[in-house]
């Protein structure tokens, strides 16, 4: 009995010490297997006209994708994003006490997007970084949760110099399937530390007779395929309501404004 007892202890430890343990070393496969195909030159083929230059890098993201989970927790997100089925992830996770789980390297491509745009970009995986937020689609975003954020972003906006309008949610890029992430989040606290747009004062702005305000949306990275859609999530982004999309006067003012700020 006695010599089968150390493998189990073994067993068990292991288990309980990583219980994605299994899922890491499939992370690992697949990125030799990605490495593979990166060191992959026209060299073995019979064609002899390849040149390799000397000059390049790695490309780099550009645009940050903030999502809510629509989960009810950390543990239940890291599970959703470690089962091939699902067929999604993010790049970071970041949990309601702060914890930030980072899930796959900035420079490889997540599945978190999905049919989207922002401006003329219309394969946002390739460009951008997800980070989730666990978030119910309901709750406020808890402070630790904000601080690990802010923390993080700064981190991504100096290594990548990622532009400051370069910062948008989930619903911003996807209108018609998208709401995250919810209306509670501080988008205006983010814009302060200089993590995307926003507007000043706007009782003394005057919008032009010529206003277009659904070319004011496409200007600053909206759809046009559903303007409706877009206006709801303009709406839930910087006026953070939940509303119809209906465009009263001062919300003409609102985007007029940040239609300047995302032209500077
Ligand atoms: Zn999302």
């Amino acid at each position: 009995m006695k010599k089968f007892l150390l493998p189990v202890i073994i067993l068990f430890f292991s288990c309980s010490s990583n219980r994605y343990a299994t899922t890491n070393r499939q992370y690992k496969r697949q990125v030799k297997q990605l490495a593979k195909e990166i060191r992959h030159t026209p060299l073995d083929a019979t064609k002899k006209t390849w040149v390799g230059t000397t000059n390049f890098g790695l490309r780099k993201p550009d645009l940050i994708i903030i999502h809510h989970t629509a989960q009810n927790s950390c543990p239940q997100t890291l599970q959703t994003f470690t089962t091939p089925r699902t067929q999604v992830s993010a790049h970071y996770v970041i949990c309601r006490d702060g914890t930030v789980h980072h899930m796959l390297n900035d420079l490889l491509r997540a599945w978190q997007a999905g049919i989207s745009s922002w401006g003329n970009d219309k394969d946002v995986n390739s460009s951008s970084i997800g980070i989730e937020l666990d978030n119910n689609g309901v709750d406020s975003f808890t402070v630790p949760q904000i601080n690990s954020l802010l923390t993080l972003l700064d981190t991504l906006k100096t290594k990548y110099r990622i532009p400051t309008a370069n910062f948008v949610g989930h619903a911003d890029i996807a209108p018609t399937r998208k709401n995250d992430p919810n209306v509670t989040f501080p988008w205006k606290s983010l814009a302060d530390r200089g993590f995307g747009i926003w507007y000043g004062d706007t009782s003394n702005i005057t919008v032009p007779q010529n206003f277009d305000p659904l070319m004011a949306l496409r200007i600053i990275g909206y759809s046009l395929q559903d303007p409706g859609a877009s206006v709801i999530a303009f709406k839930r982004h910087f006026e953070t309501v939940n509303s119809d999309s209906t465009i009263n006067p001062a919300d003409e003012k609102i985007l007029y404004s940040i239609m300047l700020e995302s032209e500077k």
